[in-house]
């Protein structure tokens, strides 16, 4: 199989695999507990954390694990709004953030917070003057992701950080797509990462915090994690999570360089015909999401079912309607259909991708021949 969906997860990385392995076969103790077992896996997590918090490269807070990235932005919204201050109580963000963000969002509007999602630009990017107007005191927390994981777009989060700042608000980074792929942005109060994006496992993910700013808890009990998130940590998931960040930080610029020529090649191994939807100015280059007239995206992938890609998020392919990200860069029905995403990174050689983006490009043709 050839593996092109590395928005969607990525392979376990040998050297997290190894580091796991102690903690999944021998060293099961509690790392909550007073033994010095217990004692070891707790100073495990520890080194962890240290890991993945200099992968971030932000300075002035912490972080905290959590069972994934979407408990991560779960707790960064629900738990800012419990502690804003009063008359702050509006939500300002954009209408092609993950659901993670967008569905709690949905929910905190249904507990009377007051909720704007803003459009986007035709190539997805936010319009910074657009944002600027509906900043004002009654803003509690802005939320921009930093890297799209359905069209690969960035965001400028530095200057929207500052914008949040200036009107009093905090900022919240999804930064699930960048972290461990690009430099994270300095300047968002919260930020949401995820191991399984970076070849680490799946089941764990992180809050970066700044210091002062942290959110209220979401999960009650034993007052783990510094007292803020509630639930016995697992040092098999924290040591893959940590041995992954180290191997991120270590390999950032060796691996986007790869990216970078995987890129060139799959544009070049799929000819002409192909539009890519969003910036490619502004963007994670292992993502390219493409559409091409008259194709059926869904059908492409049924007929290639040794290589593996997506039409955009997991979430959306599985419920099969069409993408909200794709809407909001103003495609209809049609073109969103007509849509794929081919997600590449560390381990995808060049020969596989451009194999399989001769297999898909010369399936297309065919679909349209038939179709005729
Ligand atoms: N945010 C973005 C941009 C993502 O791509 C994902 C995963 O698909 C998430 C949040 C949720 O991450 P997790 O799988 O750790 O819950």
């Amino acid at each position: 199989m050839i593996y092109l969906d590395y928005q969607a997860t990525t392979p376990l990385a040998p050297e997290v695999a190894r580091a796991m392995q102690p903690w999944i076969e021998e060293r099961f103790a509690n790392p909550h507990s007073p033994s010095r077992w217990g004692n070891e896996a707790e100073a495990a997590i520890e080194v962890a954390r240290k890991q993945v918090e200099r992968a971030t490269g932000l300075k002035g807070g912490s972080v905290a694990f959590t069972g994934s990235a979407t408990e991560a932005i779960n707790w960064a919204l629900k738990g800012s709004i419990e502690k804003a201050p009063k008359g702050r109580n509006r939500i300002v963000t954009v209408a092609t953030e993950h659901a993670a963000v967008l569905d709690t969002c949905e929910w905190l509007a249904g507990q009377g917070i007051d909720l704007t999602v803003l459009p986007v630009q035709p190539d997805g990017r936010l319009d910074l003057d657009l944002l600027a107007r509906e900043l004002d005191e009654r803003v509690a927390l802005v939320a921009v992701m930093q890297v799209n994981n359905e069209i690969g777009v960035t965001q400028p989060i530095s200057e929207i950080a500052d914008m949040a700042h200036k009107a009093g608000a905090l900022m919240l980074c999804d930064a699930v797509q960048a972290f461990g792929r690009v430099e994270l942005c300095k300047g968002p109060d919260l930020v949401a990462v995820s191991a399984h994006k970076i070849h680490g496992p799946k089941g764990i993910g992180a809050l970066w915090m700044r210091k002062g700013k942290e959110p209220a808890s979401l999960l009650h009990g034993g007052g783990q994690e510094q007292g803020l998130r509630s639930g016995t940590q697992s040092p098999m998931l924290c040591v893959g999570f940590g041995a992954a960040a180290k191997l991120a930080e270590e390999r950032c610029t060796r691996d986007y360089d790869h990216v970078q020529k995987l890129w060139t090649a799959a544009v070049e191994a799929l000819g002409p015909r192909w539009v890519i939807n969003g910036s490619t100015a502004h963007r994670y280059k292992g993502n390219l999401n493409i559409r091409r007239e008259g194709l059926d995206g869904a059908r492409l992938i049924a007929d290639l079912r040794d290589i593996a890609f997506s039409l955009g998020s997991a979430c959306a392919s599985g419920s099969g309607r069409p993408s909200h990200v794709l809407r909001a860069l103003g495609l209809d029905y049609r073109e969103s259909r007509s849509s794929i995403r081919l997600g590449f990174g560390r381990y995808t050689t060049r020969d596989e991708l451009g194999d399989a983006c001769r297999r898909i490009a010369a399936h297309a043709v065919a679909q349209e021949k038939l179709d005729a």
